[in-house]
C-alpha cells in the first residue's frame, strides 16, 4: 500500500506554518508537515489530538515527499530569502514533473520572479503566495494572494478556498497573476498596513499630546469610530491596546511600552518598489521612515534636549464632539489617500510586468482575514466593480465626494498639529499628495529649467512640439 495519503504538505512549523497546517487539517484535508528540527512537526500532531488524524508529520524531507499524493504540493513557510532557496534546492530532486512548490512566506517579489524562471523547463511548478492575517489568520482564515502560472492554480485552489477567510461567504483568496504578482500585492498590502498604523498612531499622538486624554478615553473614541466609516481590524485592536492595563504596575499598557517600532522589511520594499515604478507612495514612505526614526530613541532624546527652548506654538485641538469628528474625518480622508497610493503602485506594477492585476478582486480578498481588513475595502471593490477604468482611487466617482468633503478636516488637523509641534508625517504626506495631485499646473517647469541649465537635459514647451535646449546665461 502506498504511503502517499496527504493532500498537501507544509514545510516550516514556525508560528505561521503550524497554524496554517492546523487550519488545513481542520478543513478536512490530510496535511503532511515537516520542519528542519523534526520534533516540531511531531509536536504539531501530538499537541492537537482533535486534528491528529489529519496531520502526517515527517522525520525527513524524503518521508515528507513520500507521504504526499501526486501531483505533490509542498508549501514553504520559512523565513524569506536564503531559507526558501535552500528548501527548494533540497526538495526539488525528490519531486517529479507536475509537482508544485509554493512559497507562502513574505518573499521579495523579485526573488519570486527569479525562482519562477529557475523552475521553468524542469517540469516542476512554482507558486509565490502572500498570506496575511498573522498567527490567528493562518489558523482560522487568512487572506491569500496567489501568483504563478494560471494552470497551476486549480491544483491548490480547493484547499486554499476552504482555509481562506470568508467575507459574506466569499473566500478571500484569488489567483492574481503570473510569477511575482501575489508577493508584490502582499508587499503593497504590508506597505498600506504600515501607513494605516502610522496614521492611527499620529491621531493617538494628537489625543495624548494635544488633547491630554487618558488611554481609556481614547479607547472609547476608537471604539466609537469603529462603528462607522473607519470600521476595521486595526481600529478595533487599537481600542483594545489602549484599554489594556499592565498587570504589574496597573498603568495603561501602552504607557509601559517603549516607543520604538520594529519592522521586518516588507513596508520598506513597498516604498522601494513604488519609487522604482515612479509612483511615490509618500504616506507609506512616511510610515516606514517614522518607524526608522522611532528606533533612534536616544538620539531623539538628545535632540529633544537641544530644542527644548523651541516654542512650537499652541495646538488648538478640542475633545468636544466637533473636535473629535474633525480627527475622525481627517483619518478617513488620509486613509483613502494612502490606499490610492498603494493602488497606484499596484496599477503601475501591473502595467510594467504585464500582470493584468485584478485590482477590484484584490480589494475583495482584503475585506477579511488580513491585517488591513475593513468595510472600506468593500467600497474600493465596488469602485473597481463598475466595469470602467479607475485611473486612481482619487478620481473614482465613489471617492471624489468623500475626499472633497474630508480634505478640510485633514487640512485643519495637519495645520494645527504643525503649529503645535505634534509630528504627523503620514497625515501631512497624505495632504501634500492630495494637493499636488489635484493641481493641474505644477512647478516642475522650474525643475526642468534648472536641469537644462546645469545639464542640458532639455525641456518641452507649451507652444511647440519636441524637446528643446535653451542657451542659459553662464553662471
Ligand atoms: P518563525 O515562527 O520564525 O518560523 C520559521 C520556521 O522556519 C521554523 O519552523 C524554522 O525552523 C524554519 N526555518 C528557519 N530558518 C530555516 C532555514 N534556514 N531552513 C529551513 N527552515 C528554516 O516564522 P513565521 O512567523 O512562521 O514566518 C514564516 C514566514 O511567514 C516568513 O516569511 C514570514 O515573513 C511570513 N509571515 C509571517 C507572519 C507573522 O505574522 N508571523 C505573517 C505573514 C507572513 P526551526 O523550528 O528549526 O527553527
Amino acid at each position: 500500500m502506498s504511503d502517499a495519503t496527504a493532500d498537501i504538505g507544509v514545510i516550516g512549523m514556525g508560528v505561521m506554518g503550524a497554524n496554517l497546517a492546523l487550519n488545513i487539517a481542520e478543513k478536512g484535508f490530510k496535511v503532511a508537515v515537516q520542519n528542519r528540527t523534526p520534533e516540531k512537526a511531531f509536536a504539531v500532531r501530538d499537541d492537537n489530538p482533535d486534528l491528529a488524524g489529519n496531520i502526517v508529520p515527517a522525520e525527513s524531507l524524503e518521508d515528507f515527499v513520500k507521504s504526499l499524493k501526486t501531483p505533490r504540493v509542498a508549501i514553504f513557510m520559512v523565513p524569506a530569502g536564503q531559507p526558501v532557496d535552500d528548501e527548494m534546492k533540497k526538495i526539488a530532486p525528490l519531486l517529479e514533473a507536475g509537482d508544485v512548490m509554493v512559497d507562502a512566506g513574505n518573499a521579495d517579489f523579485n526573488d519570486t520572479v527569479r525562482r519562477s524562471q529557475a523552475v521553468e523547463g524542469t517540469g516542476l511548478k512554482f507558486v509565490g503566495m502572500g498570506v496575511s492575517g498573522g498567527e490567528l489568520g493562518a489558523r482560522h482564515g487568512p487572506s491569500i494572494m496567489v501568483g504563478g502560472a494560471k494552470e497551476t492554480y486549480p491544483l491548490i485552489e480547493p484547499v486554499l478556498t476552504k482555509i481562506a477567510a470568508k467575507y459574506e461567504g466569499e473566500a478571500c483568496v484569488a489567483w492574481l497573476g503570473p510569477d511575482g504578482a501575489g508577493h508584490f500585492v502582499k508587499t503593497i498590502h504590508n506597505g498600506i498596513e504600515y501607513a494605516d498604523m502610522q496614521m492611527i498612531a499620529e491621531i493617538y499622538g494628537i489625543m495624548r499630546d494635544g488633547l491630554k486624554l487618558e488611554p481609556a478615553k481614547m479607547a472609547e473614541i476608537f471604539r466609537d469610530w469603529n462603528s462607522r466609516e473607519l470600521a476595521s481590524y486595526l481600529i478595533e485592536i487599537t481600542a483594545v491596546n489602549l484599554d489594556e492595563k499592565d498587570p504589574e504596575t496597573q498603568k495603561p499598557m501602552v504607557e509601559v511600552i517603549v516607543d520604538e517600532a520594529g519592522q521586518k522589511g516588507t513596508g520598506r520594499w513597498a516604498v522601494i518598489e513604488a519609487e522604482k515604478l515612479g509612483v511615490g507612495a509618500t504616506t507609506l514612505e512616511a510610515a516606514v521612515a517614522a518607524r526608522g526614526l522611532s528606533s533612534r530613541r536616544s538620539e531623539r532624546a538628545d535632540a529633544a534636549r537641544l530644542y527644548d527652548k523651541v516654542e512650537a506654538g499652541q495646538a488648538q485641538f478640542f475633545a468636544d464632539e466637533a473636535g473629535l469628528a474633525e480627527l475622525e474625518s481627517a483619518l478617513v480622508t488620509a486613509k483613502i489617500i494612502a490606499y490610492a497610493q498603494g493602488y497606484a503602485a499596484m496599477a503601475a506594477a501591473s502595467e510594467e510586468n504585464g500582470w493584468n492585476l485584478p485590482l477590484g478582486t484584490i480589494a475583495e480578498i482584503w475585506r477579511a482575514g488580513c491585517i488591513i481588513r475593513s468595510h472600506f475595502l468593500d467600497d474600493i471593490a465596488k469602485a473597481y466593480d463598475k466595469g470602467h477604468t479607475v485611473v486612481n482611487i482619487l478620481q473614482s466617482p465613489d471617492f471624489v465626494g468623500r475626499v472633497a468633503k474630508g480634505q478640510a478636516a485633514l487640512r485643519r488637523v495637519v495645520a494645527k498639529a504643525a503649529l503645535g509641534g505634534i509630528p504627523v508625517p503620514a497625515l501631512s504626506a497624505a495632504l501634500a499628495y492630495f494637493d499636488d495631485y489635484r493641481r493641474a499646473r505644477g512647478t516642475a517647469n522650474l525643475i526642468q529649467a534648472q536641469r537644462d541649465l546645469f545639464g542640458a537635459h532639455t525641456f518641452h514647451r507649451f507652444d511647440k512640439d519636441g524637446a528643446v535646449h535653451h542657451q542659459w546665461p553662464a553662471v
